[in-house]
């Protein structure tokens, strides 16, 4: 599957982020970043679990709830209601569905079908709930599409958080579209997001050189399955500044034989700025891209961390 347009990767959204009237009160949640910026970039799939489930709307409340049998999906005035068998039915027709077509899920928070964490389980009668939920059909589903990243519209307003969410989704997408191809397209992959994976550490970078050294055309099967699941943890890692440093640091060094002794002291003040945290990561980037574009480098061009994924959603000005 190529393609030569401009990476648009498919989202599944919850539906009621998106705007649509899906809640059990025919409300919805519809949440700006998602509705404004990212639609302009990505391809996003509303999916409402509870509908799907055949629920109608509006309707009752439903809760997890601890029961003896583990914790269940159950109406909220009448725990002898149970969803949980049909809800799991519904993630696993989803995954089977969206598994290898989808690069991302965003869920609504809380709710006890879509929320991802800390989602209130009851305990019954007396007893105040507790936060260790997942939602049903998030955990169904992720159990079944573990690579697909997973966040929730809240944990989205958090710059870091977002942005290694959508390097995540980009670089799943990547994957579905170009590395299952041939040898050369898994070796490219993996080449390209060099950086990317020398930002989580430099240990993650050589297990999964490993793996793809000496690949051939009858064991790319094999290693691509032990590939990507690595590759996606990797990059679930959180990247610190010092780490991000360290990276540009290694890109300087591509193109420190041409820069004037100015340059250099500049382009090193600018990385000091970064640490203490006056400026962010989008400045030192900024100005390693304009010597890239005085110095080219084909290498460093075929980087993926220099840009992971559409400029004009421009989160590095907020990391
Ligand atoms: S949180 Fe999930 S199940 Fe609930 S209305 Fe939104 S999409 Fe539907």
């Amino acid at each position: 599957m190529k393609r030569t347009e401009l990476p648009r990767p498919r989202i599944a959204v919850s539906a009621c982020l998106l705007g649509l009237p899906v809640r059990f009160d025919g409300g919805h949640k519809q949440d700006r970043f998602i509705h404004d910026t990212l639609s302009k970039v990505a391809e996003l799939t509303p999916l409402c679990p509870e509908q799907l489930a055949g629920m109608p709307t509006p309707r009752p409340t439903i809760q997890l709830r601890d029961t003896p049998a583990g914790v269940r999906l159950v109406q909220s005035n009448d725990p002898g209601i149970d969803h949980t068998d049909r809800m799991r039915e519904v993630a696993e027709a989803q995954a089977r569905r969206l598994d290898g077509q989808i690069a991302g899920l965003i869920v609504q928070r809380k709710s006890p079908s879509c929320g991802m964490e800390r989602v209130p389980v009851s305990r019954g009668k007396g007893l105040p709930a507790v936060r260790t939920g997942v939602g049903m059909f998030v955990r169904h589903f992720a159990e079944r599409c573990p690579l697909v990243p997973i966040e929730e519209e809240g944990r989205l307003n958090d710059p870091v958080l977002r942005e290694n969410f959508l390097e995540r989704v980009y670089a799943l997408d990547r994957w579905l579209h170009t590395a299952p191809e041939d040898v050369s397209a898994f070796i490219a992959f993996h080449a390209s997001h060099k950086l990317n994976l020398l930002a989580r550490g430099t240990d993650a970078y050589r297990t999964l050189g490993r793996i793809v050294a000496g690949v051939t055309r009858d064991t790319l099967a094999e290693r691509r399955a032990a590939y990507i699941p690595r590759f996606m943890q990797t990059l679930g890692r959180k990247v610190t500044r010092g780490r991000h440093i360290n990276v540009m640091q290694h890109v300087m060094g591509y193109f420190k034989q041409q820069l004037s002794p100015q340059d250099k002291a500049e382009l090193l003040a600018v990385f000091e700025s970064y640490r203490r945290e006056e400026t962010p990561l989008s400045t030192p980037l900024v100005l390693i891209s304009h010597h890239l574009r005085q110095y080219p480098n084909d290498y460093l061009g075929s980087q993926h961390y220099l840009q992971p994924y559409p400029g004009e959603l421009a989160l590095r000005a907020q990391v």
